[in-house]
């Protein structure tokens, strides 16, 4: 049996005349003689009546359990009016929730882990149908508790279903042509990466790349599912997603071109403490922030001072942590982190000083930075982020088109 997962994501299923973009889609996965699994976002986007963020803003108060039973309603009404309405194209299909199309999780609420995948019931289904639309975004615990898989979770449940079933490609249809080297909404002339790798992808969507869920990138790495990022609204084949790496590192570098894109986080604050620490200070204040659960990024330590950032809704926990070990230091809570992500730019010389002078150019002060063999991070002021990262992009040469 041949079976492909279509993706569908919340631009892509918002109102009619959007679903019959994916419709032709599904039309060509029949075409092929594929099984199709679809799975669907909410519809729309924040603001619309049924997307998940107007459906917390109905019990904002909610939480655990129930938060869960009134999230995945918006994934269910996406699936019966986009059932409804692929029959009256001639498309005969079935609905599956998460939890009827086998994806068992454990009974962390908001935040589910997958535990199992059952694809018994997708199995028996496809005896008698060649399209199931599946809620995305859910499970089902073994106790029987609807649970949902956090944010960018439909990305997730299209390529554990993938996995599931072993299909062929897991194509995540969304409303731009592809991944690209930066978010298009903040550069105009952003490539599209026509082949990628899980590991490239895996980091950019770490990084902040908000058009895959890393999660997602994981599980299909796991079972070698390739992955394609694809337009709902036009026929072009996206970004492959699959684990030749190495000869597509070579041809980056010989094409001069080793980053493969640039994102940003924000959310972020850092602190700089200015009193001079000593060891056992430090291993105090570490072992402090541990206590309370707050995790650490971009850590500089050096004999004169410690720098470091925490996600925002951290910041007061961090402060308070700071006044009772009586040390001074500077908060600022304006802040964005960009990531220049690739793993070819490993031993490649240059890179920092590129970096370095693009950002003095365009007098954008560096507030922080740190790098990994895949990655160089750089913290600025947020309101001169968009323009860092427009000018790097320029400057690392990422407007070039890449090769197909
Ligand atoms: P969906 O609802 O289909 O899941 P998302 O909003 O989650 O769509 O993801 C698509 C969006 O991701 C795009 O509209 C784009 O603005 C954003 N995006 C961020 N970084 C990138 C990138 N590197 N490449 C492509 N899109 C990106
Ligand atoms: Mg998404």
């Amino acid at each position: 049996m041949k079976i492909i997962v279509q993706k569908f994501g919340g631009t892509s299923v918002a109102n009619s005349k959007s679903r019959q973009a994916c419709f032709k889609h599904i039309r060509q996965g029949l075409k092929e003689n594929y099984k199709v699994v679809v799975v669907v976002s909410a519809m729309g986007r924040s603001g619309d009546p049924y997307a998940t963020d107007s459906l917390i803003n109905l019990a904002p108060n909610l939480l655990g359990r129930e938060k869960d039973l009134l999230m995945n309603t918006g994934e269910l009404i996406s699936a019966c009016v986009f059932s409804s309405e692929l029959n009256e194209q001639g498309i005969a299909n079935k609905v599956l929730t998460g939890g009827q199309a086998g994806i068992v999780t454990n009974n962390q609420y908001n935040e589910a882990g997958i535990l199992e995948l059952r694809p018994e019931r997708i199995f028996k289904e496809f005896e008698l149908t060649d399209v199931l639309v599946v809620t995305g975004f859910q499970g089902m615990s073994n106790d029987m508790e609807i649970t949902t898989l956090g944010r960018g979770g439909s990305d997730t449940s299209a390529t554990a279903l993938g996995a599931s079933v072993n299909a062929e490609f897991v194509d995540i249809f969304t409303d731009v042509e592809g991944i690209m080297t930066a978010d298009p909404r903040i550069v105009d002339d952003a490539q599209i990466l026509f082949r990628t790798t899980y590991n490239e992808i895996c980091n950019l969507a770490h990084q902040g790349a908000k058009v895959i869920h890393p999660r997602a990138v994981e599980i299909a790495m796991q079972y070698n599912i390739p992955i394609r990022v694809r337009s709902t609204f036009s026929d072009t084949k996206g970004t492959l997603i699959t684990n030749q790496s190495e000869l597509d590192d070579q041809n980056q570098k010989e094409s001069g071109q080793f980053l493969t894109g640039i994102t940003q986080t924000a959310g972020i604050a850092q602190f700089q403490i200015k009193t001079n620490l000593s060891y056992s200070v430090q291993d105090n204040l570490f072992s402090k922030l541990e206590e309370h659960g707050v995790s650490v990024d971009l850590i500089n330590i050096t004999q004169d001072n410690v720098n470091f950032t925490v996600r925002k809704e951290n910041a007061k926990k961090v402060e308070d942590i700071l006044y009772s070990l009586s040390l001074e230091f500077e908060h600022r809570d304006d802040v964005v982190k960009i990531s220049l992500v690739g793993a070819s730019m490993t031993g490649v010389p240059g890179v920092v000083r590129k970096i370095v002078h693009t950002l003095y150019e365009n007098n954008i002060p560096i507030l922080q930075s740190t790098d990994s063999h895949t990655t160089i991070w750089v913290l600025v002021p947020e309101s001169q982020s968009n323009e860092a990262i427009k000018a790097l992009h320029y400057s690392f040469e990422l407007h070039k088109p890449l090769a197909r």
